[in-house]
């Protein structure tokens, strides 16, 4: 039988794990029985790692040394606009990393964001493990259709940061599609709507029985639910600051109820009209008065906070069309995804954009990581009969002479794919080249997104023009972009497996790796620890209500004094070792609890 592999939906806001079951897509309830689980990380005062509900439930408390929505910064370079604005509005520190990239401050520890995303894996790892009973390792983890190289390979990095052997990345719509489509023996158009809490994806597939073919993708990797929060956060400001001349953005704490409170908002007006917004004591002025906000909010109002958002959106779903060469009459579905639309002006606006109803049939928070587990059965159990054919969501080139960006792969081509193409010096005698790797559309290079640079040395001295230089890319099916540049004279070859925005050298991604396996070995020990120690507890409930029978009946004889002074030596045995957390010794308790519980049984039954 095959290995199993699993799909995870590594989300802004929430994560989801499933696998396929026999033949069956099912998502993995993590231990409250949600089938989601929150995408945050956090670091208590004692410096214990909390991930998923642990983590939210204590982020108003503890703001500072909580991080939410790591996925907007993954892979992004410092400096850019998505860095500043996440800067300005989160309430954790972010710094700058050694390689231009950015870090996360929590307490006094600096953390990269594949390194943080790796813990919401590895949380999503567990709770599968628990739920199979055996180990697993490979992975199709999900990105935005719309992430770049970097973005693609810092979420890999997090992957081994996490022990998985990330199979394959796929893209979240077309992840999506794959659950939609499974099984169902369809053949047409239908166009994905992602709108989740940090980013927005549009593809156009074509799906012919088990062939999912992905025409044109297109997106933003800075939108989403995090965006429609953030208009309400500052209305609430806003209000505030003319009431009392007080910027509560400066309070880290009323930062973090504000979100809290501006998601809550949101959510519940997807099924009402109006809500009141409640947060008392929300900041004391100089002179020690306690001051609270007390409103409410109307959808009304919300949609038009958040008009020019959603309006983007369909900006970019004409762009696909576009790209698709489509037009929206020959679509016969839409897909809704992400927990964003759920919005009732989101579903009216995608309806009257394409002219019918969304399907309604797939559960946006579930759906994609349904299609990753998918995709992973497929990629390794031959009779699993899926074919994905994605795109490369931006086209791939370099930086010529005068600043210019030369594209070798276009946007929209089919994955994997590869293109070479010929350049020649530009200057007498010049003997090295330095390549600059760049994504995007515009025909500025540095309008576009830099991946990486690499410097081809020891050309042969020679008039411009002279020698050439052969530059050859590929992109793997992953969306990962690796390239290579040789002079065709020598043969002399150089090829980068472009890594720059992930932000981690190897040695760093190797030392992390490590680091965290230790980590791995403590969380499951921990875990061990609370299962023991359940255990031990039903048995020492079970016995001491058993104690009183028991001394009554055998009190008489030694033997029973004996027994029961032996009992009671257990049980203490047992209590210390819950205290002093000694796993091997309440192991050995656990033991002569259960011989003791018996024994009792048989004492107390025999005398009824
Ligand atoms: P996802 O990334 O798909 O998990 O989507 C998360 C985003 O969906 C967050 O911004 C949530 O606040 C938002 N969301 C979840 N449920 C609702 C709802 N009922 N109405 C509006 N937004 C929602």
């Amino acid at each position: 039988m095959a290995e199993k592999v699993i799909g995870i939906d590594l989300g802004t806001t929430n994560s989801c794990v499933a696998i396929v079951e026999d033949g069956t897509p099912v998502v993995i309830p993590n231990r409250g029985g949600y089938k989601t689980t929150p995408s945050m990380v956090a670091m208590a005062e004692n410096g214990k790692r909390l991930v998923g509900h642990i983590a939210k439930r204590q982020a108003i408390t503890n703001a500072e040394n909580t991080v939410y929505a790591a996925k907007r910064l993954i892979g992004r370079k410092w400096g850019s606009a998505a860095v500043r604005s996440s800067i300005e509005t989160m309430p954790y520190r972010i710094v700058e990393g050694p390689h231009h990239d950015v870090r996360i401050m929590l307490r006094d520890q600096v953390f990269s964001i594949p390194e943080l995303s790796a813990y919401i894996l590895q949380e999503m790892k567990i709770l599968t493990e628990e739920y199979l009973g055996e180990e697993v390792e490979k992975v199709v983890i999900t990105v935005p259709a719309y992430f770049n190289d970097g973005q693609r390979q810092a979420t890999k990095d997090a992957g081994l940061v996490a022990g998985l052997d990330v199979i394959r990345i796929i893209n979240e719509p077309t992840a999506a599609a794959l659950a939609y489509g499974f099984g169902r023996n369809i053949e047409r158009k239908v166009a994905v709507f992602d709108l989740g809490g940090g980013t927005f994806d549009v593809s156009i597939l074509e799906i012919g029985n088990s062939v999912f073919e992905v025409i044109a993708t297109a997106g933003d990797t800075f939108l989403g639910g995090e965006d429609f929060d953030r208009r309400i956060i500052d209305w609430l400001v806003f209000d505030f600051q003319k009431e009392h001349n007080i910027d509560l953005r400066k309070d880290k704490m009323a930062l973090q109820r504000l979100k809290d409170v501006a998601e809550k908002a949101k959510c519940e007006l997807s099924s009402v009209k109006e809500t009141e917004i409640n947060l008392p004591f929300i900041i004391s002025t100089g002179r020690n008065e306690a001051l609270h906000v007390q409103t409410k909010l109307t959808r009304e109002k919300l949609e038009e906070l958040c008009d020019d958002l959603v309006e983007r959106t369909l900006g970019i779903c004409t762009q696909a069309l576009q790209d698709a060469e489509l037009d929206k009459s020959e679509l016969e579905d839409v897909i809704l995804v992400g927990g964003m639309t759920r919005m009732p002006r989101v579903q009216q606006a995608v309806a009257n954009f394409f002219g019918f109803e969304p399907c309604k049939g797939v559960h946006p928070d579930e759906v994609v990581a349904l299609g990753a587990a998918i995709q992973g059965t497929a990629l390794t159990d031959n009779s699993c009969d899926v074919l994905l054919l994605d795109v490369t969501p931006h086209s791939l080139g370099i930086m010529i002479v005068g600043g210019y960006f030369h594209k070798l792969i276009e946007q929209n081509s089919t994955v994997p794919t590869s293109e070479s193409h010929t350049f020649t010096t530009v200057k007498d005698f010049q003997t090295s080249v330095k390549i600059l790797v760049l994504q995007g559309e515009s025909d500025r290079a540095e309008e576009n997104e830099l991946l990486g640079e690499f410097i081809l040395t020891g050309l042969r001295r020679a008039a411009k023009g002279e020698v050439e230089v052969d530059v050859a890319f590929a992109i793997s099916a992953d969306g990962i972009v690796s390239v290579t540049a040789k002079d065709l004279e020598t043969g002399l070859e150089q090829s980068i497996t472009v890594t720059a925005t992930s932000g981690l050298t190897d040695d760093e991604l190797r030392d992390m790796i490590d680091a965290n396996q230790d980590h791995m070995v403590d969380v499951r020990s921990d875990k061990e620890f609370d299962k023991a120690e359940h255990e031990a507890q039903t048995l020492l409930r079970d016995i001491e209500k058993m104690f009183p029978d028991v001394e009554q009946i055998i009190s008489g004889s030694d033997f029973g004094q004996d027994a029961v002074t032996k009992a009671r030596t257990v049980c203490d045995k047992a209590r210390a070792a819950i205290e002093s957390k000694n796993l091997p010794q309440l192991l050995e308790c656990i033991e002569a609890l259960g011989r003791t519980s018996n024994m009792f049984r048989g004492v107390v039954s025999k005398t009824r």
